[in-house]
C-alpha cells in the first residue's frame, strides 16, 4: 500500500514580514514550511517559526496517533504563529494516513519506533525525520489523547496509575546530566491548565513513568518519542494527554494551555496579534439598478445605466472584510453610500475606501442612448485612455479641463474638483491638491477632491500662487508623490 520510493523533500520558503507601517520600524519573524515525502500518502509538513529575537526552540508534534484530534488540532494553530522571541518547530500531523482513517496506527504504532526499528514502512521514514527535529530542539511536546483518567493511586477501573488521561507525562523526575527538573516544569504547567478547569475530577496531574526504572509499569515507553528526546537528545520532553472522553473543544483548549505554559517557561514570546497591514484592494462590488437582480462590477469596470435610474451598492468584496465604505461621488452623503438607493442623472464614479484609505473604483456611465429608452444595463471594461483630464464644477456648471490647461474663475465663484478621468488608472490612486487651499484643517492630506472651494482671498493662501500675487493657482495631481498632471486656476476679479 505504501510505495517505497526515494525520499522527496521539497522546501518551500515563505518569508512573512510583518511590518509596522506607521512607526517605520520593520520587525520580522520568519516562517519556513518544509514538505517531506511530497506526493506520498505520508506527506509530512513541518513549520519552523523563527522569532525576531533569538531564543529557545520548542518542538510541537501532534497526530503521531491518528485517533487523537485534540492534539493535532491544537498543534495546527501554532503553524500560523509569528514570534517576537524564540522559535517553534510545529509538526501538526505527524501521521497523516492514520488521521485520515481516525485510527491509532496504520502498519505499526508510530510512537513505538523510536528505540529500534526492525520493520521498514512509511512510519519508519517519518520517525527518521522526527528524530532529527527532536535533537534540533530545546524542548519537545508530544500531544496526545489518553484513555481514562490518570491518578497516582488506584481509585477505579477508569481512574488509576495505568491510565493516561488528564496528565503530563515525564520519563523521569529530572533530566540526568543536565539537572533539569522535569517534574517541576510539568507541575508548573499543570497548575496553569487546572486554573481553567472547574471540575476537580478533570484536573491534570504530573505522571512520572520512570520509563527506564526496573519497576516501571510503562516499559513500552522506552520506544516512545519523548523517551528518545530524554535519552538520546537529552532535552526536556513531555507527553500532553487530554482525556479522550472529554468534548473536543475542551481537549484542544487544554493542549493550547499546555503549549502556552511551556512557551512561557521557555520565554518564547508570540507576536500577538499578528500585524499584517496589507494594502487594501477592492475586488468587486455588487450593485443593483432599479431594484433588479444585482450585478457584479469589478475594480475599474463601468456600469452603463440610463439617466434617472436608481442604483444601490449592496456589498463590497475586498482583501479586508471590515472598515469598508463606498462614496458615490456627487450623490448621497459624504460618508457612506453603501445600501443607499440613489437616483443617477450624470455619469459618476463609486469610490471604495477601507477606513480612510481609497482602495478601488467603479464607474457609472449614463448611456447617451438612454433618452431614447433603447439601452439596457451592462458592465463593460474601461478603455485605455492615457491622457488625464480634470472633471470640475464651477458654481453649477460642469467643465472638463485637459491636463496642463488654464481654467478661468472669478472672485466669489465656488469651484469643486469632482474627479480625475484617466482611462485605465484608478482615480483613487491619485492625490489631487489645490495648492493654497486646505480642505480638511484637521488632517491636511492634500486631497481636495469633493470640497467646495470658495474663490476668495480669505480661503486661498496667496503665498502658494504664482509670484504670491493671488492671481494664478496650481491644481496638482500626484501618484505616490510624483506629479502626473496639473491645471492652472486663473482668478479674475
Ligand atoms: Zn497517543
Amino acid at each position: 500500500m505504501i510505495k517505497n520510493g526515494s525520499t522527496i523533500m521539497k522546501i518551500i520558503m515563505c518569508l512573512f514580514i510583518s511590518s509596522f507601517l506607521f512607526c517605520g520600524q520593520a520587525l520580522s519573524s520568519q516562517k519556513t514550511h518544509t514538505v517531506f515525502f511530497e506526493g506520498e500518502e505520508n506527506e509530512l509538513h513541518v513549520y519552523r517559526i523563527k522569532g525576531t529575537q533569538s531564543g529557545k526552540t520548542l518542538l510541537i508534534i501532534g497526530g503521531i496517533q491518528g485517533d487523537e484530534p485534540g492534539g493535532y488540532l491544537a498543534a495546527d494553530f501554532y503553524a500560523d504563529f509569528l514570534l517576537e522571541k524564540g522559535n517553534l518547530i510545529v509538526v501538526p500531523r505527524a501521521n497523516f494516513p492514520s488521521i485520515l482513517k481516525m485510527e491509532r496506527q496504520i502498519n505499526q504504532d508510530m510512537n513505538r519506533k523510536f528505540l529500534d526499528d526492525n520493520i521498514s514502512n512509511y512510519e519508519t521514514k517519518v520517525v527518521g525525520v522526527l528524530k532529527k527535529l527532536i535533537c534540533e530542539s530545546d524542548c519537545f511536546l508530544n500531544l496526545h489523547e489518553g484513555s481514562g483518567f490518570y491518578s497516582q493511586n488506584w481509585e477505579s477501573e477508569e481512574r488509576n496509575p495505568e491510565k493516561f488521561g488528564q496528565s503530563i507525562i515525564i520519563d523521569n523526575s529530572v533530566l540526568q546530566g543536565k539537572e533539569i527538573d522535569l517534574e517541576k516544569m510539568a507541575g508548573r504547567v499543570v497548575e496553569k491548565i487546572n486554573a481553567g478547569i472547574e471540575n476537580k475530577g478533570h484536573f491534570f496531574h504530573v505522571n512520572n513513568h520512570m520509563t527506564n526504572h526496573p519497576d516501571s509499569i510503562h516499559k513500552e515507553q522506552l520506544r516512545s518519542a519523548t523517551y528518545y528526546a530524554y535519552n538520546t537528545c537529552k532535552i526536556p520532553a513531555f507527553g500532553i494527554e487530554s482525556a479522550k472522553i472529554l468534548p473536543l473543544e475542551q481537549k484542544v483548549r487544554q493542549h493550547i494551555h499546555a503549549i502556552n505554559g511551556f512557551m512561557d517557561m521557555l520565554e518564547i514570546i508570540p507576536k500577538n496579534p499578528n500585524i499584517d497591514l496589507k494594502k487594501p484592494e477592492m475586488q468587486y462590488m455588487i450593485i443593483s439598478v432599479n431594484n433588479s437582480i444585482p450585478v457584479v462590477v469589478e475594480e475599474m469596470q463601468r456600469l452603463k445605466i440610463n439617466k434617472g435610474d436608481t442604483i444601490k451598492v449592496h456589498d463590497i468584496v475586498a482583501n479586508y472584510e471590515r472598515g469598508l465604505s463606498v462614496d458615490v461621488l456627487g450623490l448621497g452623503n459624504q460618508f457612506n453610500d453603501l445600501k443607499n438607493e440613489l437616483v443617477v442623472h450624470e455619469s459618476t464614479r463609486i469610490e471604495v475606501k477601507k477606513d480612510f484609505y481609497k482602495c478601488g473604483s467603479v464607474f457609472i456611465d449614463i448611456d447617451p442612448q438612454a433618452s431614447k429608452g433603447l439601452s439596457k444595463v451592462s458592465v463593460v471594461e474601461t478603455e485605455a485612455v492615457s491622457d488625464l483630464r480634470f472633471k470640475l464644477r464651477i458654481n453649477n456648471a460642469r467643465l472638463f479641463a485637459d491636463n496642463n490647461s488654464r481654467v478661468t474663475v472669478r472672485m466669489g465663484d465656488i469651484l469643486v474638483i469632482e474627479d480625475i478621468l484617466s482611462g485605465k488608472v484608478d482615480p483613487s490612486n491619485y492625490v489631487v491638491n489645490f495648492k493654497g487651499f486646505v480642505g480638511n484643517l484637521d488632517n491636511n492630506s492634500g486631497e481636495d477632491r469633493g470640497y467646495a472651494i470658495p474663490i476668495s482671498e480669505k480661503s486661498l493662501l496667496k503665498r502658494y500662487s504664482e509670484g504670491n500675487k493671488g492671481k494664478i493657482y496650481h491644481v496638482i495631481t500626484t501618484v505616490d508623490g510624483k506629479e502626473v498632471g496639473k491645471i492652472f486656476i486663473d482668478v479674475q476679479p
